[in-house]
């Protein structure tokens, strides 16, 4: 069987990866088995930080290694928070940074609503080439926070198409629609076709 570090500590995610690549003879090993640094995302976009992690990794381990970056971006705030979503609210308070990012919209002179997900992922080969791939989910800012599911900003996403946010819609939907599924469906494919 073939392995593959996945460069997360997120459990949600490590848990969608290995279901979607186990019917191809992949074992995917994370920062829950393995003793993975955490690497800073020294990148401006999220290609940038996705490559830096996956060949960060994969020069270490010396094996084929996954990694991902993903934020919200605001066209009434040029595209922020960005690279910079997890960083957004101190401590990582998810609650505190949608208020902050309603209260910024407020003050903007943009009065858009729209926003976008954005999720890359990097596959960094044993010979160090990185294969990307990209995912993206449209949509628009809700006017208040609404909804349980989910993390991060889900309570305030509103995806084209429905006129629930990511957080009342469910993980059922979410996964199926999402900036991340977009881009996992990509990766599919390639090791569909390709294999690591
Ligand atoms: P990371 O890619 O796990 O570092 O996530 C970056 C940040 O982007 C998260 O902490 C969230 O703020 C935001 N984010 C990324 N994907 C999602 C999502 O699916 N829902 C809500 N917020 C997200």
């Amino acid at each position: 069987m073939k392995e593959l570090i996945f460069a997360s500590h997120n459990k949600g995610k490590i848990k969608e990866l290995k279901e979607i690549l186990a019917p191809f003879g992949i074992k995917i090993l994370s920062a829950e088995d393995l003793d993975l640094p955490d690497v800073e995302e020294t990148g401006k976009t999220f290609l940038e930080n996705a490559i830096i992690k996956a060949s960060t990794i994969a020069e270490l381990k010396n094996m084929p290694v996954l990694a991902d970056d993903s934020g919200l971006c605001v066209d009434a705030l040029d595209g922020r928070p960005g690279v910079y979503s997890a960083r957004y609210a101190p401590n990582r308070d998810f609650d505190k940074a949608m208020d902050k990012l309603l209260d910024e919209m407020t003050h903007s002179s943009n009065s858009s609503r729209r926003a976008h997900f954005s999720c890359v992922l990097a596959l960094c080969l044993k010979n160090g080439q990185n294969i990307c791939f990209e995912g993206r989910v449209e949509g628009t800012i809700a006017l208040q926070k609404s909804g349980v599911g989910g993390f991060g900003f889900d309570p305030l996403f509103i995806p084209d198409g429905y006129d629930k946010t990511f957080a009342e819609l469910g993980s059922d939907i979410k996964n199926k629609i999402s900036h991340r599924a977009h881009a996992l469906e990509k990766l599919k494919t390639y090791i569909q076709e390709k294999g690591i």
